[in-house]
C-alpha cells in the first residue's frame, strides 16, 4: 500500500467543503455544518446530496450514495482509490509521512510522442489573415466583442477569410504546424449561414497538398498552449472559444469543432494541463453523457496530470427551453446578463 494508515487519516481530514469547491460542486443552504447539492449519482432535480462538514462526509438521501472525501473524489471524478488519494494529496498539499510518495505524485506525466504531422504551408495562414469575413463584422455588430477585443482575438487565433467572405478557423498545433483550416459562413446576426456548408482547406487544395499529407485534426487554438498557461477550457464551437477568450482570460480556450469531434487522441497532447470541458446543453443531456464517456476513455488511455473536468453548469442550470435551443456557455452568460438588467 502506497499510503500508510496515518497518511490515509490525513487525507480523509481534508475539509469536505473545500474538496467540493475544488471539484466545482456548488453547495447550497444556509446551514454552517450541513450543505446541499444535486446528486451526481442519480438524476436529481432537487438537491438531495447532504454534505456534512463536522463528520466530513456526504450522503444522498435518495439513492444512498455517500462516503468520505476519498470516496467523493473517486465517485465524482471517476478515479480509483489510489488516484483519488493522489489527487487530494496534490491539490491540498497533504504532508505525508513518506516523502517519496509525494515526489512520485508530483512527477510530470509523460505526453505520448506527438504524431508525425505533414503540415500545410504556414504561408496559407499568413496570406488568409484579416478581418474581412462576415463573422468578424458580425461579432462586433452584435455586441459579442468590442472592436479592440475582436482584433486581439483574431490575431491570437490567426483568423483568416476566404474570397467568398467565409471565416477560416485554422487548426494549428503547439509546434505551430498547420493541420488544416475550416471555412465557415456566418450571417450578419452572427449565426451560422445554414445554406452555406462549411468546407475544409485541405479538401479545396487537393492536388496542391504535400504528397504525404494525411489529415489529422488538432484542437482549434492549440497553438496558444505554452509553458506559462496551465488552465485550459474546451468548448464545441470556435466562435464560443473566441468570445470566451476575451471574457475569461485565465484560461486558454480551445474548440473541438463539434460534439462528434471530441476524441481521446485530440486531448492527448494536453496531458499536463488542467482541463475543463463545457458541453453544450441539449434536452436529453446527450453531449454531456457522450463526453463523460470520452473523458473516461481518454484518462484510461493517457496519464493526465490532473483529472479532466466536465462542467455540469449547463446541464444543471439551464431551463427546459434553453436546453431545447441547445445553448452553449456564451449564450448562457449573455442571457444571464440580460435577465439581470
Ligand atoms: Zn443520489
Amino acid at each position: 500500500m502506497k499510503y500508510n494508515e496515518l497518511d490515509l487519516q490525513k487525507i480523509r481530514e481534508v475539509p469536505i467543503f473545500d474538496v467540493c469547491s475544488k471539484l466545482g460542486i456548488t453547495l447550497k443552504g444556509k446551514g454552517k455544518i450541513t450543505k446541499r447539492t444535486l446528486c451526481w449519482n442519480h438524476n436529481d432535480k432537487h438537491p438531495s446530496m447532504r454534505i456534512n462538514k463536522d463528520k466530513n462526509i456526504y450522503k444522498c438521501f435518495v439513492c444512498g450514495e455517500g462516503g468520505d472525501v476519498i470516496k467523493l473524489v473517486q465517485e465524482h471524478e471517476n478515479l480509483d482509490f489510489l488516484e483519488a488519494c493522489d489527487w487530494l494529496v496534490k491539490e491540498f498539499d497533504v504532508i505525508l509521512t513518506n516523502h517519496t510518495v509525494q515526489n512520485h505524485v508530483k512527477s510530470k506525466p509523460s505526453a505520448p510522442p506527438p504524431p508525425i504531422v505533414v503540415p500545410l504551408d504556414a504561408a496559407l495562414v499568413t496570406k488568409s489573415k484579416g478581418l474581412g469575413s462576415e463573422f468578424c463584422k458580425a461579432m462586433v455588430a452584435t455586441g459579442y466583442l468590442s472592436d479592440g477585443q475582436l482584433r486581439h482575438a483574431a490575431e491570437r487565433y490567426q483568423l483568416g477569410y476566404s474570397k467568398e467572405g467565409g471565416v477560416i478557423f485554422w487548426e494549428i498545433d503547439e509546434q505551430q504546424q498547420v493541420h488544416t483550416g475550416k471555412i465557415m459562413y456566418y450571417q450578419s446576426d452572427c449565426h451560422r449561414d445554414k445554406g452555406h456548408n462549411p468546407t475544409w482547406v485541405h479538401s479545396i487544395l487537393k492536388q496542391q497538398l504535400p504528397v504525404d499529407y494525411e489529415l489529422q485534426h488538432c484542437l482549434f487554438g492549440q497553438h496558444l498552449l505554452n509553458e506559462r498557461t496551465e488552465r485550459v477550457a474546451i468548448v464545441e464551437s470556435e466562435k464560443t472559444a473566441i468570445i470566451m477568450s476575451e471574457k475569461f482570460t485565465d484560461f486558454v480556450w480551445l474548440s473541438c469543432g463539434g460534439m462528434q469531434m471530441l476524441k481521446p487522441e485530440l486531448l492527448a497532447p494536453l496531458v499536463q494541463y488542467r482541463i475543463i470541458i463545457f458541453p453544450d446543453a441539449d434536452p436529453e443531456g446527450e453531449a454531456y453523457k457522450q463526453w463523460i464517456d470520452i473523458v473516461n476513455e481518454t484518462q484510461r488511455l493517457y496519464r493526465f496530470r490532473y483529472p479532466i473536468r466536465l462542467s455540469p453548469l449547463l446541464e444543471q442550470k439551464t431551463t427546459k427551453e434553453q436546453k431545447e435551443r441547445k445553448i452553449d456557455i456564451v449564450d448562457f452568460l449573455f442571457e444571464q446578463d440580460e435577465s439581470h438588467v
